[in-house]
């Protein structure tokens, strides 16, 4: 069957058929008598019914009379027809037919089954974290924007889990994934069917609460959901002790609108966590939250951009096609005196929420290009922006005297901006985007297909690559393997067709280079090939990826 991806049959101007495949025979499980050369539409039409899923309350009787009617009415008329049939077994088919000159004509059944799921999940992931089934930060923001402009009160309860990045380096990612998703199931037992549950980031969920709710009423929540998650947790074979903190804001009393009320969350929550594990905050308008740990790390970031602490660190995305590195993602680093290294994912949103990012997204830019201009001219460099760039500052400067300064040629800058970058739908961000590309400069969305509403934004912006999430290439193989590998899958001929260039990141194994490859993926980047490495190491990064690259295709070969 291999190949031959479609039912295919043809009829006469009798409406009886001429000859038909073996997918035909199978799809709808005709019987010897129906696929033999003589045998009448009306039959097979009765018999196609008797396979569907009945989504019509009348006798299958009429549904067949309204089926063939509509078929041969289309027809008759020289159009061709197509709909879409939903069978008892689960697969999804759609039909075709084409009319033939003599009146007869083909009928073709495709089955788009992987397809449709695929389309459905993408939709579902607009709104849902993909990892817990919870809600996402998007659509609790949604949420929390129109019950605060209803008017109606309401709480907000933040809660995070103490310690899960220790949890997760100890234990392994598995284990942290199955503790995120044993917390989401048990705050979902306390919850009401009218709250909103989501999860917001990492570790990070939040409810919301509608209605005038009592301090001690919200209080005894607070203790609901901490106990929840105390209880011993026993995961993939540990068992674990894990609590959380947690933080409460009130409408209207803590703040009128959704950024007020979830920045006083996220100071309560800050308090939480200084006063010890497995406590819960309420914000106190007259608290003084401006010291500790937002005004130290304040004065340490002013200090690493004098002292020069930070570091770009480089990781090869490969060119499947070209067998070779198209390009390297600058990701940067804090050397910290005391604390050693640090990720990014530890001082980027603090360096966001201070502005600090503007800063360190200039010196960013103007670093990578110089390192990128020393190396061979094919190869490109990859820059991720915050979105706060795009609001202070003076982002278009700071690009332009990165390339002008370094003598990089602007078509080997690749600009990387996530869906929160068009999201907050700034009113220069389009203009920027443009004026950038217009001078050559490459622009991707990375890691699409997450949190947001990603369809959308594809139509927003003409870009140049798109990088698809690393989650999904993750779950590609296992339960939920086939989901996800249908996803990417169409997310890449999404982006053949709107002449986008799709990237797979974070692959890890062979196994998901097959994957993401077949699936038609262009570019790929992750640990298989290298993890970021330091400026010197790039000679040698680009060698072993090509090395990589042709071993793996002579073992697939
Ligand atoms: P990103 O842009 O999606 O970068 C990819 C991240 O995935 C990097 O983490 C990289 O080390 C990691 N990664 C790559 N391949 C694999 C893999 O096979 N497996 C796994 N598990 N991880 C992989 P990193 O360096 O910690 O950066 C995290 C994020 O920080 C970046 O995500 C980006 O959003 C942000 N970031 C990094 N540098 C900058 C910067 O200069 N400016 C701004 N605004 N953000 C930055
Ligand atoms: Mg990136
Ligand atoms: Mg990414």
């Amino acid at each position: 069957m291999k190949g031959m991806v479609r039912g295919l049959a043809i009829f006469d101007k009798e409406h009886r058929l001429i000859v038909c495949n073996n997918l035909y025979r199978e799809i709808f499980d005709l019987p010897d008598e129906l696929t033999t050369s003589g045998a009448t539409f009306a039959d097979i039409i009765a018999h196609h019914v008797s396979r569907e899923r009945r989504l019509d309350a009348k006798g299958d009787r009429a549904l067949q009379q309204r089926r063939i009617n509509e078929h041969l009415t289309a027809l008759s008329e020289g159009k061709p027809f197509q709909q879409t049939r939903y069978l008892k077994s689960g697969r999804i088919i759609l039909l075709s037919s084409q009319p033939l000159p003599d009146g007869g004509w083909v009928d073709i059944q495709e089955d788009v089954t992987a397809e449709r799921q695929a389309e459905k999940k993408i939709e579902w992931l607009a709104e849902h974290d993909a990892l817990t089934g919870l809600y996402n930060r998007v659509h609790f923001r949604d949420e929390l924007q129109s019950v605060l402009a209803s008017g109606r009160a309401l709480a907000v309860l933040w809660i995070d889990i103490d310690d899960f990045k220790g949890i997760n380096d100890a234990f392994g990612q598995p284990v942290g994934d199955a503790l995120l998703k044993s917390v989401a199931r048990r705050l979902s037992k306390v919850v009401r069917k009218s709250d909103v549950l989501a999860r917001l980031a990492g570790d990070e969920f939040a409810l919301i609460r509608v209605g005038p709710i009592a301090r001690e009423e919200v209080e005894h929540l607070a203790q609901r959901l901490l106990s929840a998650i105390a209880a011993d947790q026993r995961l993939l074979g540990r068992k674990l002790h894990v609590t959380g903190s947690l933080s409460i804001a009130l409408a209207p009393e803590h703040g009128a609108n959704a950024d007020e009320i979830l920045k006083n969350a996220d100071l309560a929550l800050h308090r939480a966590k200084i006063s010890g594990r497995g406590g819960y905050e309420i914000y106190d308008p007259q608290g003084d939250y401006a010291c500790g740990r937002a005004k130290r790390l304040d004065i340490d970031m002013k200090v690493a951009l004098k002292k020069k602490q930070f570091e770009l660190h480089y990781q090869p995305i490969v060119d499947v096609a070209t067998r070779g590195v198209s390009s390297f993602e600058a990701l940067i680093r804090w050397r910290h005196p005391e604390r050693g290294l640090i990720p990014p994912a530890d001082f980027i949103p603090f360096a966001e929420e201070s502005g600090w990012i503007v800063e360190i997204g200039k010196w960013a830019l103007g670093r990578a290009c110089k390192d990128a201009a020393a190396w061979p001219p094919g190869i490109k460099v990859s820059v991720n922006l915050s979105s706060v760039q795009f609001e202070k500052g003076d982002l278009y400067g700071a690009v332009s005297e990165a390339l002008a300064e370094s003598g990089l040629v602007p078509g080997r800058l690749e600009l990387e901006i996530t869906e929160s970058v068009l999201l907050r739908d700034h009113p220069k961000t389009h203009e920027l985007l443009h004026r950038f590309r217009s001078f050559g400069v490459k622009i991707l969305l990375d890691d699409f297909g997450t949190a947001y509403g990603s369809l959308s934004y594809l139509r927003s912006f003409p870009f140049d690559k798109l990088k698809i999430d690393r989650s999904f290439v993750r779950d590609c193989v296992g339960v939920n393997g086939r989901d996800c590998a249908a996803i990417i899958q169409s997310i890449a001929e999404l982006a053949k067709r709107l002449r986008m260039t799709s990237i797979a990141e974070g692959v890890e194994t062979a196994e998901q280079l097959a994957m993401v490859t077949k699936a038609g993926c262009e570019e790929v980047q992750g640990f298989y090939f290298s993890r970021p490495v330091p400026i010197g190491e790039i000679g040698a990064t680009i060698s072993r990826c090509r090395e990589i690259l042709s071993s793996t295709v002579q073992t697939s070969a």
